[in-house]
């Protein structure tokens, strides 16, 4: 066991406080990760408040992680001391089920275990504690090789952000030729932007506001439309193959469905709180589909992150000390981010 430096909500809802946590004694597979750089994904904040009614506390959040190998155990063969790598919202799964074994981990029927606020059930319920902290150690095969000429800090949100907007695009066959609709430019939207532009697709940002626009055509959309304007879904109707929601906040989902038309998808990535509410007939003309999407598997990660360095494709970042991690949380709820922050984990000192 070695004690490290953390940040922590000891209760649902209370401020993040320095503390130190536990990281296991390495085993044979697994590696010991100094975090560089951990993303502040809107999840951690969920999550942090108890928005989705669970969560285990103290909690250590921080599912975006970049780092450096600093140890390995005697069976690792993916990773060497030294190499920058990054792990996200999963560190563990049974490898066996039919969902792991096609590179499904985030869906495994045994249960995935996450990075932070979960037990890990496969090892004796290990409770898990994230990336708001100096070290972590994981099973090699939920770690990630951070490809050459990606700053790490840049790289960070893209295992959570990145992959979950990444893995719908490939799903529905994002492409020249297919349009999308991003709902919401945040930290998981304006890479949804970035990336859909990289794969070819015409990409069009539906935002509250006209105040992102300039960012939204700088990252590659071709159209940028306000949701505030009513006339936006009549100029809209049927016009996209696929819409991404990565919106925080519930919102009016037969609006948006109508963006679609025949035979289009629209996945649901942002997680409110509350249940939504759908009527049938915003599903059937056109035979809609209402769909959802969860992170991605590991060897899809690794695409995604290949496919990030090739197209020189990161997140846009504001770094902040850890002692800023709080005023971050609430301007991150104000929606004043453009569009991640990310954590300079040299800041977490011990008390
Ligand atoms: P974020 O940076 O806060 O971005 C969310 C965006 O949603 C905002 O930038 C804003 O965009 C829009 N928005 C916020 N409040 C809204 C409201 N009341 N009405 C309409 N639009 C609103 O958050 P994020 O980190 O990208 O995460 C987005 C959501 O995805 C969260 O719910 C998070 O938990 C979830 N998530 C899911 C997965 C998954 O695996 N499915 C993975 C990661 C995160 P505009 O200012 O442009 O309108
Ligand atoms: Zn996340
Ligand atoms: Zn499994």
């Amino acid at each position: 066991m070695a004690t490290v430096a953390a940040y922590a909500a000891s209760a649902a809802g209370s401020p993040l406080t320095r503390t130190t946590i536990e990281r296991r004694q390495p085993g044979p597979r697994d590696i010991t990760v100094e975090i560089r750089y951990t993303g502040i994904c809107h999840s951690d904040i969920h999550q942090a408040r108890g928005d989705w009614g669970k969560g285990l506390f103290p909690m250590v959040p921080g599912h975006e992680i970049a780092g450096i190998v600093t140890e390995v155990g005697a069976e690792v063969t993916r990773h060497a001391v030294g190499d920058r790598v990054g792990v996200g919202v999963i560190v563990n799964s049974c490898r066996q089920c039919h969902n792991c074994e096609r590179g499904l981990e985030q869906y495994c029927a045994g249960g995935s275990v996450e990075t932070y606020s979960d037990l890990d059930h496969y090892r004796g319920d290990e409770p898990t504690q994230g990336g708001y902290s100096t070290h972590i150690v994981v099973d090699e095969h939920f770690a990630h090789r951070i490809p050459e000429g990606l700053p790490l800090e840049q790289a960070a949100p893209l295992l959570c952000a990145g992959i979950t907007t990444y893995s719908p695009l490939r799903r529905w066959n994002a492409g020249p030729g297919t349009r999308v609709a991003v709902l919401g430019m945040g930290g998981l939207g304006h890479l949804a932007v970035k990336i859909a532009h990289a794969m070819g697709a015409e990409v069009t940002v539906l935002s509250r506001s006209p105040d992102k626009r300039d960012d939204a055509l700088r990252a590659g959309a071709d159209h940028y439309r306000t949701t505030d304007d009513p006339g936006t879904f009549e100029a809209l109707a049927r016009a996209f193959d696929l819409v991404l929601c990565t919106v925080s906040a519930p919102l009016d989902v037969d609006a948006h469905l109508s963006l679609l038309d025949t035979d289009g998808t629209m996945v649901y990535l942002g997680i409110p709180e509350k249940p939504l509410s759908v009527g049938v007939f915003s599903l059937l003309p056109g035979r809609r589909t209402l769909a959802g999407s969860q992170i991605g598997g590991m060897a899809e990660t690794a695409r995604m992150l290949d496919f990030c360095a090739r197209h020189g494709i990161g997140a846009d970042v504001e770094v902040v000390p850890a002692e800023r991690i709080n005023e971050a949380f609430e301007r991150v709820l104000a929606g004043d981010v453009r569009y991640r922050f990310v954590i300079d984990a040299s800041t977490i000192t011990p008390r």
